[in-house]
């Protein structure tokens, strides 16, 4: 199977723009943002979605909801506030095979998403 274009970013084959990194996730600029903050937060672990979670991914999983905090923190978004979206399959609207996090900010976000 080929390589997703997350996990060619993970391996540093193409370039992203980092905001964050440790041994289980890297979180970069979004290439095309849809505010004027929009990073995503990955795991290294190549899991396709929430839906290929297994038991074995829920301290991964603490992990993210954490880097997704301290991420926030660094781009100073926490306290106006922000949206954290992860999309999952077709109908999810996902498009990378590659679990992800959005964290969009710095413009008010209409509810319900499209
Ligand atoms: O949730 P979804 O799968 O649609 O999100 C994928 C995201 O990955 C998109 O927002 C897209 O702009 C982003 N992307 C990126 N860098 C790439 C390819 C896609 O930031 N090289």
């Amino acid at each position: 199977m080929s390589k997703t274009i997350f996990q060619r970013i993970i391996d540093k084959e193409i370039p992203a723009n980092i905001v964050y990194e440790d041994s289980l996730c890297l979180a970069f600029h979004d290439v095309s943002p849809q505010a004027p903050v929009h990073v995503l937060v990955i795991p290294k672990k190549p899991i396709v979605n929430l839906a290929d979670f297994d038991d074995g991914d829920q301290a991964l999983g603490g992990h993210l909801l954490w880097v997704i905090k301290v991420v926030a923190e660094k781009l100073g978004v926490d306290k106006s506030g922000y949206r954290v979206v992860a999309n999952v399959g077709p109908d999810g609207g996902q498009s990378v095979d590659h679990l992800h996090f959005h964290i969009l900010a710095k413009r008010p976000l209409a509810w319900p998403p499209g």
